[in-house]
């Protein structure tokens, strides 16, 4: 992949406040004012170049979209996809999404997504994974009560990770799929770019949305 030299993407990102914003806090509780029209907020954290959310914005119009990714370079290239696109319902943080109740009011968000989230094999790393109880305990604020929590991953080490802390934490389970591509779910799946190249090499892709207990 290549990527943009990182002074060079801080440029962008500041010539285009229309589109994306490193200082998400100032909209705290107001997201619904940088879109088209109030309608249900939906949350990425890491949307890497974005295939999903730019997709996701596209399919549904009668939701707003926010894509958060930690990387300026990488989400530079999501905002040179939207100023051509122009979607009225998307919009871009780059931030770290570990500080998603700075950004976001108590049930501001209708849906959050994970898709293909870096796994931190390592024991030591695991408060790293975006699925761990201190990730959890963040979602469970910012979302609507019964709001919807969808994940999705080829890693199997993270997926049962995951499985194990969201039943811990009490989360209820909606759906869930152990080969999602095989499966009937797929029919209204979007891929993301990791999901498209896991697939490819014959991957299973793990699947399972939720919600917290009211
Ligand atoms: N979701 C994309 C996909 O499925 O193709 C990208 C997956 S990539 C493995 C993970 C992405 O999440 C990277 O672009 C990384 O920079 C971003 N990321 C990791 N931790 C993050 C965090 N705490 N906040 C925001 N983005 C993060």
């Amino acid at each position: 992949m290549r990527l943009r030299n990182k002074p060079r993407a801080a440029g962008e990102i500041a010539a285009h406040p229309e589109w994306i914003t490193i200082t998400p806090e100032d909209h705290k509780g107001q997201w619904q004012t940088k879109f088209a029209q109030p309608q249900p907020l939906c949350v990425e954290v890491g949307s890497g170049k974005g295939q999903f959310i730019i997709e996701m914005a596209k399919a549904h119009p009668d939701k707003n979209f926010i894509g958060i990714e930690l990387q300026p370079s990488v989400i530079i290239m999501i905002l040179e996809r939207q100023m051509v696109a122009q979607l009225p319902n998307l919009f871009l943080i780059q931030a770290n999404g570990n500080r998603l109740t700075d950004f976001f009011a108590p049930a501001e968000v209708a849906e959050l997504y994970l898709n293909f989230s870096d796994p931190w094999p390592k024991t030591r790393h695991a408060k790293r994974r975006l699925t761990h109880a201190n990730f959890l305990k963040m979602y469970e604020i910012v979302l609507q009560p019964a709001g919807l929590f969808q994940f999705k991953t080829d890693n199997r080490g993270l997926f049962e990770f995951s499985l194990q802390s969201f039943n811990a934490y009490g989360m209820v389970f909606d759906d869930l799929s152990l080969d999602l591509h095989h499966s009937a779910q797929n029919e209204t799946n979007i891929e993301t770019e990791y999901e498209h190249r896991f697939s490819q090499m014959g991957h299973p892709i793990y699947y399972i949305q939720a919600h917290f207990k009211t």
